[in-house]
């Protein structure tokens, strides 16, 4: 919320963060969201859906790398990735970085996202779309995959907090959808907000995802704006190995594919499934929620 030059993130009751404006970039309200992108003497060029921080020039490296590295890394032999949401483009650029992936679907429900983050945020995408490989869908990403006859080895949901359109971006019918079009050993991963903040959203997703899923578990990393701790990343496989490849394996892909990260390495990789003893006591007493 702007007030007077300055952006209040209106994401958490009685607690928050604000942002100093020196310029307004882009502002937009349409009948599904408020969005808006502007400049911060700290964080650079920031945009806001709805009252909440979504992704900032100066640390949406941190976040990218660790949901597109860890998966891609872990699996070892991804040919085909499938994005739902990333409108900013972030994911996509990390994606594309990956010389031995074939394919790659993005699923964005909001094409006036893509194209301001191209104008306002163009070193979020910087030029990945442009990459042959990229197949850019208009469409809701739930839809998408409870429909599409596409299968792919890596699905990264990369959506917007569960309210508004993004919400059923956490409902057991995406999920379902996503396993279908999983190919055999694929990995689902996906931004499951800040623990400390949002524990319910962390036992929601293990609950509905354990469902569908052999294995399903978390990861995380400090992202600054995204306020509160660490935030947690879903993590879904029917082949438990995975998610404990070696450090070893890890560093060899990691060489292999001459990534250039500036915060995911294959050690940090491998700590980030170490969770604080909170989320692993309440991920441990969340039933599975039947079909
Ligand atoms: N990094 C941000 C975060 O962690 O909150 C999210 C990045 S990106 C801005 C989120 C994207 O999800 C937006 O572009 C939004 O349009 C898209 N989105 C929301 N609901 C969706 C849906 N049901 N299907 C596809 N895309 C969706």
């Amino acid at each position: 919320m702007l007030v007077d030059q300055r952006y209040f993130e209106t994401l958490h009751n009685g607690y928050g963060q604000y942002f100093d404006v020196s310029e307004v970039l882009f502002e937009q309200t349409t009948e599904s969201w408020q969005l808006v992108i502007f400049d911060n003497p700290q964080f650079g060029r920031v945009m806001a859906l709805d009252g909440i921080i979504q992704t900032t020039e100066r640390d949406e490296f941190i976040y990218h790398e660790m949901l597109t590295h860890t998966p891609l890394l872990a699996h070892g032999n991804a040919k085909s990735v499938l994005i739902i949401g990333g409108g900013d483009g972030g994911m996509l650029r990390e994606v594309v970085k990956h010389q031995n992936v074939e394919h790659i679907t993005m699923v964005e429900i909001d094409n006036a996202v893509v194209e301001m983050c191209k104008t306002h945020l163009p070193n979020h995408s910087a030029g990945s779309y442009d990459d042959p490989r990229v197949n850019l869908v208009i469409d809701d990403g739930a839809a998408f995959v409870n429909n599409t006859k596409q299968r792919f080895d890596v699905i990264i949901s990369d959506c917007t907090d569960p309210v508004g359109p993004g919400e059923v971006l956490f409902s057991s019918d995406f999920y379902a959808g996503c396993k279908s079009c999983l190919n055999e050993g694929g990995i689902f991963v996906a931004q499951n907000g800040v623990a400390f903040m949002q524990i319910d959203e962390v036992t929601t997703t293990k609950a509905r995802l354990a469902s569908y899923f052999n294995d399903t578990n978390f990861y995380c990393a400090a992202v600054p704006t995204y306020i509160g701790g660490v935030m947690t990343f879903a993590w879904a496989c029917d082949n438990q190995e995975l998610r404990k490849t070696p450090l070893e394996l890890i560093e060899q892909r990691y060489q292999a594919a001459q990534l250039n990260t500036r915060y995911y390495t294959p050690a940090i990789h491998f700590a980030s499934f170490a969770l604080p003893r909170f989320v692993e006591q309440a991920i441990a007493t969340t039933p599975v929620q039947q079909r």
